[in-house]
């Protein structure tokens, strides 16, 4: 797995630590459940997309583009993130926000990434939901295109093969970070949306032949077809490593039992979770993806599905900047 053959920009401060939750552990009588802090990868409050960037903006530069163009849903930490390395890189960045939540309270729509997103001076667009955004992201190259730029399509999320490639590399950091703690790991469990961090993670732990699972907790689409998402771009990202041989589709594993009533829609067990870990360890988790997931890991823990002396990684994707936009569910306000 020789990562530095691909174009790649430096974005993030990888390796980013992992460290044992000692009070989530003890609260929930075991398993011992570690955390690996993506959501330190140190661009614009971090979280999973750097690691993606690093190798699509590295693509893009090798193409000549000067203008990044992605989508995604109106708190995207995606978008957040892909404004902010344009601006450090010296690139435009446009974005598509699809309105995916449109009765969210005034917040969802002006506070956290989406303030972010202005600070970065991105140019934003807006989307009703359900449209392909994919085919609304190619007309806006087709446009850019036409008016005499350079533009780069970065697809929701960043997942694609090129992207994915930023968890192979945080694959390859468990390893050896567990390897240097002499900790034997059971599982690696995290929050899964487009699909880009689970493809890496498995295609970099099964192309390691480490034999660590990948549990991924769907924020969106029913099992099947997070399933099978994961399942085709990790298979892509694969054949782009070279690694012979073909991926088993067993090793891709989701449970989707936590999405609750849609995309971006709280749940009560996101909001125990999300208080849980700030109350327990000091860690800002978010409202629509890490939150969910680790809701996920919570509720398989006291259902017993891990022993006591398992140890579980729990990989934070990032996204807390998205509890500013969320604020009735979090915050009582003082009295004056
Ligand atoms: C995008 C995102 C995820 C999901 O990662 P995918 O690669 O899209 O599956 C998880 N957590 C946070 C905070 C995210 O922003």
């Amino acid at each position: 797995m020789h990562l530095s053959r691909f174009h790649r920009v430096k974005l993030s401060h990888a390796p980013t630590p992992l460290e044992p939750l000692p009070n989530l552990s003890r609260y929930l009588g075991g398993p011992n459940i570690y955390i690996k802090r993506d959501d330190c990868t140190g661009l614009a409050t971090g979280g999973n997309k750097t690691r993606k960037l690093e190798f699509l903006i590295g693509d893009a530069l090798s193409k000549g583009a000067a203008h990044l163009v992605t989508q995604g849903a109106t708190q995207s930490n995606h978008v957040r993130q892909t404004a902010a390395a344009a601006c450090r890189l010296g690139l435009k960045c446009t974005a598509l926000l699809e309105t995916r939540v449109p009765d969210a309270g005034p917040d969802y729509f002006a506070n956290g990434n989406v303030l972010l997103d202005r600070l970065f001076d991105c140019n934003v667009e807006t989307r009703p939901a359900g449209l392909d955004m994919n085919n609304e992201l190619v007309a806006v190259g087709e446009r850019l295109r036409q008016q005499g730029e350079v533009p780069y399509l970065i697809p929701g999320g960043g997942s694609n093969p090129i992207g994915a490639l930023g968890y192979v590399v945080c694959a390859q950091e468990i390893l050896m970070q567990s390897n240097d703690l002499g900790m034997r790991v059971d599982c690696v469990v995290h929050a899964t949306g487009s699909a880009g961090t689970q493809a890496g993670l498995v295609a970099g732990l099964e192309g390691m032949n480490t034999g660590i699972p990948v549990l991924g907790i769907g924020v969106r689409a029913p099992r099947d077809k997070q399933e099978d998402n994961v399942y085709q771009l990790a298979c892509k990202t694969w054949e782009l490593l070279g690694i012979p041989g073909q991926l088993s589709r067993g090793a891709v594993q989701a449970n989707c039992d936590y999405v609750g009533p849609g995309y971006g829609r709280p749940t009560d067990g996101m909001i125990e979770a999300v208080r849980m870990l700030a109350r327990l360890e000091g860690i800002l988790l978010d409202p629509v993806y890490s939150g969910k997931g680790m809701a996920g890991l919570i509720d398989l823990i006291r259902k017993g599905h891990y022993r006591k002396d398992e140890n579980i990684v729990f990989v934070h994707t990032g996204g807390s900047v998205g509890l500013f936009g969320y604020r009735d569910l979090f915050g009582e306000p003082v009295a004056a």
